[in-house]
């Protein structure tokens, strides 16, 4: 096992809405971290296949080989013992559990890398990302562009009507949107519209 000095560990978290650049973002620190040498591990949820199932992959089709993992369990069971670098995309989607798992590796000495949706598409925050976000020693915070408005974006806009917060889509179901270009349809609506396929 190598002997990481634990004044190395952090955790990284990227986070912002859809197309405002995090897997991009994501694969340039891997891609760093590699030529650096690092020992690196990328993992993203089985959840979210828009592109490929083992590889991170970017709206403007920049690709990194991952991992696959349905769980946080299943992450633990496949970490490299030796790993100095981890990168997780999409994090938002995975269980409780990997907040304390990243801790816990980021006390070990290992570099961690977090990318994740902040809010979800009604601006509500998304799954284990506040707690990540009050845990990480750095937190970058991108947004994308409005696509009404042409101002930076800090919301997912739904272009679907689905009650549901995992809907997992890329242009087809969502667009970036302002604050102020950004709506929500009324509880209500949500199960009276129900799951459109
Ligand atoms: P995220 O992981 O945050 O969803 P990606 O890294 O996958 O973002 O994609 C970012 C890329 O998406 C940009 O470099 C750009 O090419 C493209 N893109 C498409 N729509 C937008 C938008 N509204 N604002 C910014 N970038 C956009
Ligand atoms: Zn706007």
């Amino acid at each position: 096992m190598v002997e990481h000095s634990p004044r190395q560990g952090s955790i990284e978290v990227i986070c912002g809405p859809m197309f405002s650049g995090k897997s991009e973002e994501l694969i340039r620190r891997v891609k760093r971290a590699t030529i650096a040498r690092r020992r690196v591990q990328v993992f993203k949820p089985a959840l979210d296949d828009r592109y490929d199932a083992s590889a991170v992959a970017s709206h403007s089709q920049q690709k990194h080989e991952a991992v696959p993992v349905g769980s946080t369990a299943e992450l633990a069971s496949r970490l490299d013992p030796l790993v100095e670098v981890i990168a997780v995309d999409e994090v938002q989607f995975l269980d409780d559990p990997i907040v304390e798992l990243l801790e816990r590796l980021a006390d070990r000495g290992v570099r961690v890398i977090a990318a994740g949706l902040d809010q979800d598409f009604a601006g509500a925050p998304f799954g284990v990302m506040p707690a990540l976000l009050a845990k990480a020693e750095y937190v970058s915070k991108l947004q994308a562009i409005c696509m009404v408005c042409g101002a930076p974006a800090s919301r997912s806009q739904r272009l679907v009507r689905s009650g549901g917060q995992v809907l997992v889509g890329a242009a087809e179901a969502y667009e970036a949107r302002c604050r102020h270009c950004h709506t929500v349809p009324p509880p209500s609506d949500h199960q009276l519209l129900g799951e459109v396929p």
